[in-house]
């Protein structure tokens, strides 16, 4: 008795072994097919070319995001997605108006340097703000020079993103409070205006701009980017003459908040077609840049993920979404709006993947999930070693799809190469020709057969 039991394990067990073996092998080749199909007649190269070239910037609330909006579901309706529809979110509608001007004074020397008011910021007074500068690299410095030092000047935030951290989004975000909160710890203390070195790991002459927010209660006061040559300028002048002036004038403002949409295109499930997992990318970029690879990129890649699957003749069990999501530089308000809706309309999410670090070579995918979603995900390492795929793993999810974390949805971002992405960042060189159609291409395979995977095994 003991022994036929013995046997009957045995005989489970090698039948679990051959089943996880024929499933790799399916699984194996299904992922080429995949891949094939990406590299041969991949179609999200085009549809890139004509978000960036065609409509170009859709900061949020302006007209170039309300025809992105009705470009990509136009996209998904050709392509003949059971469901595409539009969800309503009203967003923060900011403008730039009248290009800034800046200059750096030291005695009779006047330098043009170029800026960027910064997402969010209120203008100068008309005719600008001149004032004595004084360059600090931290908050903790500006706050020991205290109010008496700091009464009156524009503070110059001149910490450059760590260049030994081989992630730069590491470096980024060593350095993103200086352009985030600036403006408020300078104002606290009296300052007129601040000036933030642009967030890039390279010197360049490309202002690179972003948000900015004021603290309740600390005094607003105008802030910009200058570019990173420019930075290195207004520091070394600062150095020869300490009474150094800067000049710099903008004439941003805030409108009231302005209807826009989330657009989202969807492949029902066979099985489950209340459960749902969601691809995306952020439709909305700055309003200087073509926003090619933040995040053009990641919309054009959510799309072909899914078409891809359809295109080969996949069944998915649950219901597959490709969410373009709104005002991701400037408020979150899509990404809100979206887990919202899904709360209220109980759609089970059951996971969600966003593409929004740039269309390049892709390398990896960070995952947020309990420790057993992760080690499940994990096993499926081996299926993506043969693209160049070894980062499965931490690196965390996005920022759209952030809020659907509140029930529970495992989130993954894709991971590409992240070398030269700051390169491009929120500034007006983040154009078509920044993004190679390869690199696009291979990341739209790899997140169509992350969907395909976690479809057909679930994650729990
Ligand atoms: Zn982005």
């Amino acid at each position: 008795m003991k022994r036929f039991l013995v046997m009957l394990s045995l005989c489970a067990c090698m039948a679990n072994e051959s089943n996880a073996q024929s499933d790799y092998q399916t699984d194996s080749i299904f992922i080429r097919k995949i891949f094939n199909t990406s590299l041969r007649e991949g179609k999200s190269y085009e549809w890139l070319r004509h978000l960036t070239q065609q409509i170009g910037s859709r900061l949020s609330g302006s007209e170039g995001a309300a025809k992105a909006v009705i470009y990509t579901k136009s996209v998904m309706e050709q392509e003949q997605f059971d469901k595409v529809t539009l969800q309503n979110v009203m967003v923060p509608h900011w403008v730039r108006g009248a290009k800034e001007k800046a200059q750096i004074i030291s005695g009779k020397q006047k330098t043009d340097v170029p800026i960027a008011a910064l997402g969010g910021s209120v203008a100068t007074p008309k005719g600008g703000i001149k004032a004595k500068i004084i360059e600090v690299k931290s908050f903790q410095e500006l706050r020991d020079l205290g109010a008496e030092k700091v009464k009156g000047k524009i503070v110059f935030f001149n910490r450059p993103m760590d260049p030994t951290k081989i992630n730069t989004f590491e470096a980024y975000a060593g350095a993103v409070e200086q352009r985030g909160m600036g403006a408020s710890e300078a104002g606290k203390l009296g300052a007129v205006g601040a000036i933030v070195r642009s967030m890039t790991t390279r010197l360049d002459d490309v202002p690179h701009t972003g948000s900015m927010r004021y603290v309740s209660g600390a005094p607003i006061i105008p802030a910009a980017a200058i570019t990173t040559n420019g930075a290195e300028l207004l520091s070394k002048t600062l150095k020869a003459n300490p009474e150094t002036e800067f000049y710099f004038e903008q004439s941003c403002e805030t409108l009231p908040d302005a209807p826009s949409h989330n657009v989202i295109g969807e492949l029902k499930g066979k099985k489950d077609p209340s459960k749902y997992i969601a691809v995306g990318g952020h439709l909305d970029s700055w309003d200087f840049a073509q926003g090619a690879h933040d995040d053009g990129s990641g919309c054009v890649q959510s799309i072909e993920a899914v078409r891809i699957l359809k295109a080969l003749g996949y069944q998915p069990n649950n219901t597959l979404r490709a969410v373009m999501f709104m005002n991701e530089e400037n408020g979150l308000k899509g990404g809100i709006a979206y887990a919202d809706s899904a709360k209220s309309k109980k759609e089970t999410h059951i996971a969600a993947i966003e593409s929004d670090r740039g269309g390049f070579t892709p390398l990896g995918f960070g995952v947020v999930g309990t420790p057993a979603q992760k080690a499940r995900i994990a096993q499926w390492s081996k299926l993506f070693a043969a693209y160049g795929i070894h980062e499965i793993g931490p690196g965390g999810g996005g920022a759209d799809i952030g809020p659907l974390a509140q029930q529970g949805t495992v989130l993954l971002g894709l991971i590409p190469d992240s070398q030269r992405y700051f390169d491009y960042h929120h500034a007006s060189n983040d154009k078509f020709e920044a993004v190679s159609k390869r690199e696009l291409d291979l990341g739209a395979a790899a997140m169509a057969a992350m969907i395909y995977l976690i479809d057909k095994y679930g994650v729990e």
